[in-house]
């Protein structure tokens, strides 16, 4: 299904990046010297989300260096990237599979080849020294940013603390597969390491660009690893609005070859009663849980073992 929406963003050049600083194709690692922090921040987990490549390109041309600790930029599905078309914006999510649902040792360590595997593997001798990690990503439909904190206490917390954007959601991801948010130590309450998941708007508009610049810029000087006058500086003046969190109960996910929603659901609606139709999986009834569901980022990628929505409540 083509992309209703218009693509307003350029893909950045990475090409320069290409050598790395580690060893790793696209992934530039710099360390102060000092104690501190390891702080990374990932885009392109999906190859046609651009503001994250943008935000991290915005970085390294500012020449953005850690001032204790050490700082991580990584372009994660390059090979998605460099299939990234105008024309047809949707098809570069991933080359063989979602990079964001192989996340898990019993998947990384396994026989099974793609090309996502590969660079996952690469990747994760890197992640594994991470303690703090900020994953940029956009939606397909035009809806608020949201910040996927994950299941735990510490990532709720971790939201609270840096205050934006608005909308926080708590979840467990998906069936299909882990996602790098939920990666190893980042969900383990006895760990201090911990992982956000910003969602910065839809894929291709420019409001997106700017809000996964500012979440950047607000997750790294929450940890307090880079020049404050240079965050200050490109920091919007007003103070973000008061945060909401949504608690997910769970992903409806597909088991036919024939999910259809009863409307063009956008994302954020907010269905009043329990018990209202949403969608038919074949023949199956898909029943909003419980009154007051919030609609968590439909899916127009509508296939068996997927996600279709997420249910879930604002809680205060
Ligand atoms: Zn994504």
């Amino acid at each position: 299904m083509a992309s209703p929406y218009p693509v307003n963003l350029k893909a950045p050049d990475i090409t320069p990046y290409r050598e790395g600083t580690l060893g790793v194709e696209y992934v530039m690692s710099f360390d102060s010297g000092k104690s501190g922090p390891h702080v990374m921040l990932t885009a392109l987990v999906h190859g046609n989300e651009l503001c994250g490549a943008i935000t991290l390109d915005f970085l390294l041309r500012n020449d953005v260096r850690p001032n204790r600790g050490k700082l991580t930029l990584g372009f994660m599905n390059v090979a998605a990237y460099q299939n990234f078309d105008p024309a047809d914006p949707d098809a570069s999510r991933y080359v063989d599979e979602d990079f964001n649902r192989v996340w898990e040792a019993e998947v990384l360590e396994s026989d099974r080849d793609s090309v996502e595997l590969r660079r996952a593997r690469q990747l994760r001798p890197i992640i594994d020294q991470v303690d703090y990690l900020l994953d940029i990503h956009s939606m397909q439909h035009p809806t608020v940013p949201l910040l996927l904190c994950g299941p735990s206490e510490k990532g709720r917390q971790l939201a609270r603390t840096i205050s934006f954007p608005p909308h926080v959601v708590s979840d467990t991801g998906h069936a299909a597969g882990q996602r790098l948010r939920d990666y190893g130590e980042f969900v383990d309450e006895s760990s201090a390491k911990n992982a956000l998941l910003i969602e910065c708007g839809q894929h291709w508009e420019p409001s997106s660009e700017a809000v996964a610049k500012e979440m950047a810029l607000r997750f790294l000087a929450h940890y307090d690893v880079v020049d404050r006058q240079f965050v200050s500086d490109h920091l919007p003046a007003e103070a973000p609005a008061p945060q909401k969190l949504i608690q997910v109960s769970g992903p409806v996910t597909i088991e036919t070859n024939s999910f259809k929603f009863t409307e063009p659901f956008q994302g954020m609606e907010v269905i009043e009663r329990a018990g209202t139709v949403i969608g038919y999986d074949g023949d199956k009834e898909i029943r909003t849980p419980y009154d007051k569901c919030v609609l968590v980022m439909p899916s127009r990628r509508l296939r068996k073992g997927e996600s279709a929505v997420r249910f879930g409540r604002f809680v205060d």
